[in-house]
């Protein structure tokens, strides 16, 4: 790059800015532009699709150069974010008129993926985090915050393994980390292009212990960490310092939003490993990465984006105490049996806005007036909701409006203070109300009166000079004149200074003239910067009270999460289940929360499940294909969810036994990007539930050994389950559906394993799901049937059939290998008329070849006799 000794002046001071913030992009303030140069500007230009241009340098060849015009400037930062560049916002600060030499910039704020405030690139219904892991010796500390809403927590664990749950389940939009946790083993390139995650490592000095408590003490203004709960996650309180010390770094102005930190366990939840939470489609779609279809989406009916994002985290960490669940519980019996406190409720959440993303622009000075409308609006509420909470007896809801703080004192502040419909901009006034403050209100009948004034002194000019048409007019260069038109330009007294000549008329002052502009244009600059003084000091009055806003605002939360959950509840027919610590899982007349919401008219069948720590621990579920296998394995592992979530059940009745993880192996998930094959990864999900599964876990394995050999495949199937069924190697809950139905013979033979199947009705040729589970194992696939129903060509299926009897006359293997590859048999005809393949008899040849008009009718029928003869012989 070039030298710095030839550049110019402002490239040096670029230059020096940019050696201090080598890692971003850097958006340089010049006029009404933020300019890029040298490498930024290829980049920029490149991934903005905006015209590369070029500027003297001060060396030989232009510095590459592209610019973005700064009103418009978050749709192009947002866009380089979330692309996962940093990018270096670098102002001006110090005014240009005041400025000795070159205006002194300073990069003012570096925005990344995971400190974007920006409101036109997060979504609402998600928190948008950004995660600080430190790695040591096997431990690990995390530490997470999104800085939109303040929420920020931390905890520590043992294995890379948990590190990767809690990854999934919180989805940062970025990572920072010590170099240690790069080299971890973690597999980045599926986080980073898979998950979008963008992943850097940051200086070691971060890390600090010591550095680490002060930092937290000065942020919480807490004298020790014991207060925090902070003691028991020293990992913990080195990754929240460094994640602290980023902040800092990046978003150099006030955190003071962030005021507090919650330290968690992960014990203190279910575990659901990343795999399994994909596999459940919690929040998302594993296809097509969408809410629709996930379970969040069924639970979801929430009014405000702070709800959106609480029962969000509720799905996303169900909970394992019992007495914690069952006040949800209770919460959402009330909310259902007063059906109506809960739909009032429900409308006045409705419109409240985001006070948590709000409070945030507020702490960065970016509130503008329109957003404390939309804060007045959402305060005006809370008196009406704290109201209606009376009526709810139940300890949550009660202690939910004891600590909803309705904010009247801000609310008034703001009612009395802000005009209804006020502008954007914060300096050009037109944003306090009439009788806020005196002093405005004085200088706003200045600027009235001035009119007044103006056009009594016009008057008057028309008559002492007898110019008729005189007026008094105003533009931004010359301020007020006295326009005469060249017909009267004759009658223009002495005194009257000219200020400029058009070519049909003249422009004058007066004395009076300019005395009275600068009291009319004096009181307007006046009152512009009043009004802002004032508005500044409401925000910062809005900013003091940032604890009181942010625990109502989390009230609110919890309390639209709730009534969405009792919503839900009622609309879908769900119950409250019964909770046990036995380990009894019974549940009757399950139905699966999503699927039964895509099925026309009710027609969802329902089932019944019994699993239990003793004698009915596996459940073989065999069953045709089609027959709802894995609807009905995920539908049990959904409600366990739901029921630990706090959430009512879609059945009608349920009791469970409360499950420490969920682990599920469910189809084969492909994932060749990282290197391994189908087999591999079904495996190595085998490996990792084994070998981390409890007693207590629930677990749905859905065809294991599939993508290998029959007979491997059937023996690690057998394997997995004698080890799973057996209390003193594994003993945990397990639904097992397989096409193995060699397996169904582990019944009998191990005590706590029971066979079960999907009832199918066979109808002539054709299969009809009844979709009903029953004890027993199936002895048919009907795999031919339902391939049928797919639409594979007659051919093949009746190709299939006849080798499915073949097969069945057979010993598997050796019937197989009689079976000829299907290349090699007698060729098919798929283009018969009527469609349907015959194999041709060897007869059919001979026949054809015989050339008839050689024979005598005689010889034609003893041939024809010989030919009968034969075929009965066969048959
Ligand atoms: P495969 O072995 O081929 O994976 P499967 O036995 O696992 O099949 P599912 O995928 O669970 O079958 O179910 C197939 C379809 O049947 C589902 O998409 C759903 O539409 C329907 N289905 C499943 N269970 C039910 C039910 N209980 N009631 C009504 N329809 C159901």
């Amino acid at each position: 790059m070039a030298k710095k000794g030839k550049l110019t002046p402002m490239m040096q001071q670029y230059m020096q800015i940019k050696e201090e913030n080598k890692d971003c992009i850097l958006f340089y303030r010049l006029g009404d532009f933020y300019e890029m140069f040298f490498d930024d500007a290829l980049t920029a230009s490149k991934e903005l699709e905006i015209t590369l241009t070029g500027k003297n340098c001060g060396l030989e060849e232009r510095a590459p150069m592209c610019g973005v015009p700064y009103h418009a400037v978050d749709s192009y930062l947002n866009k380089l974010v979330e692309k996962g560049y940093k990018v270096g916002i670098c102002e001006q600060v110090e005014d240009p008129s005041q400025a000795k030499g070159i205006v002194k910039r300073e990069i003012v704020r570096i925005v990344t993926p995971g400190t974007n405030i920006s409101q036109q690139s997060l979504d609402d219904e998600k928190n948008n985090y950004l995660m600080c892991i430190f790695a040591n010796d096997g431990s690990y500390g995390i530490s997470f915050v999104d800085v939109t809403t303040g929420d920020f927590r931390t905890t520590s664990m043992d294995s890379l393994a948990k590190v990767r749950d809690e990854i999934f389940k919180f989805e940062p939009a970025e990572i920072i980390c010590n170099d240690a946790f790069l080299i971890s083993g973690m597999d980045f390139d599926y986080l980073k292009d898979k998950m979008s995650i963008v992943i850097s490592s940051i200086e070691p000095y971060h890390f600090d212990e010591e550095q680490a408590e002060e930092r937290i003490k000065r942020q919480f203004k807490v004298g020790n960490l014991e207060g925090l709960g902070l003691l028991d996650h020293p990992m913990g309180v080195i990754a929240t310092g460094a994640l602290l010390g980023y902040l800092h770094e990046t978003q150099k102005s006030s955190l003071d939003h962030l005021m507090h930190i919650e330290a968690y366990e992960t014990s203190e939840f279910m575990i659901i490993d990343s795999s399994s939470r994909r596999n459940l489609e919690l929040c998302e779609t594993l296809r097509d990465k969408q809410k629709k279809g996930s379970l969040l989406w069924v639970l979801d009916k929430t009014k405000t984006a702070m709800g959106a994002r609480m029962l969000r985290n509720m799905v996303e960490q169900p909970l394992v105490d019992k007495k914690k669940i069952e006040e949800r519980y209770d919460a959402i019996t009330t909310l259902t049996d007063q059906t109506i406190v809960r739909e009032e409720l429900r409308e006045y959440l409705n419109p409240i806005y985001d006070l948590e993303r709000l409070m945030t622009k507020v702490s960065y000075k970016t509130a503008n007036p329109r957003d404390m409308i939309a804060f007045k609006t959402s305060l005006e509420l809370l008196p009406a909701i704290k109201t209606v909470l009376e009526e709810c007896k139940d300890p949550l809801l009660s202690g939910l409006r004891e600590d909803l703080d309705p904010l009247e004192d801000i609310h008034n502040l703001l009612e009395d203070s802000i005009i209804e419909e006020p502008p954007l901009a914060i300096k050009e006034g037109g944003i306090i109300k009439e009788g806020f403050k005196e002093d405005i209100d004085k200088l706003k009948r200045a600027k009235t009166e001035g009119k007044q004034w103006l056009m009594e002194l016009e008057e008057r000019e028309r008559e002492k000079t007898g110019i008729k048409n005189l007026k008094i007019k105003f533009n931004k260069v010359f301020g007020y004149y006295l326009d005469v038109t060249n017909s009267y330009k004759d009658l223009v007294p002495d005194h009257y200074i000219r200020k400029q000549t058009l070519a049909n008329s003249e422009r004058y002052t007066t004395e009076e003239l300019n005395q009275l502009a600068d009291t009319i244009l004096g009181s307007e600059d006046r009152l512009y910067a009043l009004e802002y003084e004032t508005y500044v000091m409401i925000r910062e009055t809005l900013a003091g009270e940032m604890e009181r806003i942010s625990r109502t605002a989390n009230v609110i939360a919890q309390i639209d999460a709730l009534a969405s959950l009792a919503y839900v509840a009622e609309r879908n027919h769900f119950v409250r289940p019964k909770l046990n610590v036995r380990g009894t899982i019974d549940i009757k007349d399950g139905r699966h929360p999503v699927v039964e919401q895509v099925i026309p008219n009710d027609m969802f069948i329902s089932n019944d499940t019994y699993l239990d720590n003793k004698k009915n621990r596996v459940a073989i579920i065999t069953g045709p294909n089609m027959a709802g296998k894995s609807t009905y394995m995920r539908q049990v592992a959904l409600i366990v969810l739901m029921a630990q979530i706090g959430s009512f059940v879609p059945a009608a009745k349920a009791n469970i036994g409360i499950v420490d993880r969920i682990f599920t192996r469910v189809g084969a998930s492909d994932d060749l990007a990282s290197g391994q094959s189908t087999f591999m990864v079904e495996m190595s999900e085998v490996a990792n539930i084994l070998r981390n599964a409890t007693k207590n876990s629930l677990l749905i394995l859905d065809e294991i050994g599939r993508g290998t050999s029959t007979f491997d495949g059937l023996s690690i199937a057998w394997a997995v389950v004698e080890y799973i069924s057996n209390s003193k190697l594994l003993g945990a809950k397990t639904l097992f559906a397989t096409h193995y139905h060699e397996l169904t013979e582990l019944e009998g033979k191990i005590d706590s394993v029971h066979n079960y199947c999907i009832a199918v009705k066979e109808q002539g040729d054709d299969i009809v799901f009844l979709r009903k589970i029953v004890k027993g194992g199936a002895d048919k696939s009907y795999g031919v049937q339902v391939a049928k129903l797919a639409g594979v060509p007659d051919a093949v299926i009746n190709r299939a059939k006849e080798i499915a009897r073949e097969l069945e006359e057979h010993d598997l293997t050796s019937g197989a290998k009689d079976i000829m590859p299907y290349g090699e048999a007698q060729q098919l005809s798929f283009f018969r008329e009527s469609d349907e393949p015959t194999m041709e008899h060897p007869f059919m040849a001979e026949l054809r070849e015989k050339d008839l008009s050689d024979m005598t009718p005689l010889e034609a029928l003893n041939y024809l006799y010989v030919l009968q003869e034969k075929l009965k012989n066969e048959e």
